[in-house]
């Protein structure tokens, strides 16, 4: 597969960008990065040309890539620095994972459905993305591993918040996660405190598909 980038992809990322901060996405950086990642490249041909709308789209297996809105906001939220070591919950396209290169991060990132972590993990080092390092597993587990993260960001919707990564967490650390069962969630951002402690920030509703437990796999 070609990864053809067109002026006219580049003019509708822009329009995005603009669309996102009416929608309050203030982040100049995650901004930035929205307007680089060419988001049409982890869709099906047969959306190309809504790429740039403010949507979600099947992209296989039964899973979405989330509304541009959506990542702007959970992006937003974790206030990212360079360099950071992030924990990503759920590759799906790898759109996210893209967008948290494009922020400088290095990426950690799993994916539970094995259909999609095989054509992530070919096309995103085929548009340029190297770096980020990509694993077929159970993000309820988190990586024990590659422990602590300075940031974690989970982009499905969890029934409850897996202490596994509340652990993983650094001190001083955000992890951004939607929770709920049912159709919608709440945004929760986890800050965890130099001395371990943590607080949590809860903010509107999402509709994110469901973080499946791997045994149901
Ligand atoms: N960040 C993705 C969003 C994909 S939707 C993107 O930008 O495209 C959520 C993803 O989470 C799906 O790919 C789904 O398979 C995955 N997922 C669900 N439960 C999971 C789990 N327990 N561990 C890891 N990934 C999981």
């Amino acid at each position: 597969m070609a990864y053809i980038d067109e002026f006219k992809d580049k003019g509708n990322r822009k329009k995005l960008v603009k669309l996102l901060e009416e929608r309050g996405i203030k982040d100049k950086n995650v901004l930035a990065a929205i307007e680089k990642v060419p988001r049409h490249w982890f869709l099906d041909t047969a959306f190309y040309n809504q790429a740039y709308s403010d949507q979600a789209f099947k992209i296989g297996a039964g899973q979405t890539i989330s509304h541009p809105s959506t990542v702007g906001f959970q992006s937003q939220l974790l206030m990212i620095e360079k360099g950071e070591k992030v924990l990503e919950i759920g590759t799906g396209s790898g759109y996210q994972t893209a967008i948290l290169c494009e922020l400088g991060a290095k990426v950690f990132s799993i994916e539970r459905q094995k259909a999609l972590f095989d054509r992530t993990k070919v096309a995103l080092p085929a548009m340029g993305y190297n770096s980020p390092r990509l694993f077929y597993g159970d993000g309820y587990l988190g990586l024990p591993g590659f422990a602590p993260f300075d940031k974690i960001i989970v982009t499905a919707g969890a029934p409850f918040i897996p202490p596994a990564l509340i652990e993983q967490l650094k001190p001083g650390g955000i992890m951004v996660i939607p929770v709920g069962e049912g159709p919608k969630q709440a945004m929760i951002s986890v800050v965890k405190a130099p001395d371990g402690t943590t607080e949590t920030f809860q903010y509107g509703d999402f509709s994110f598909v469901p973080l499946l437990e791997q045994k149901s796999k």
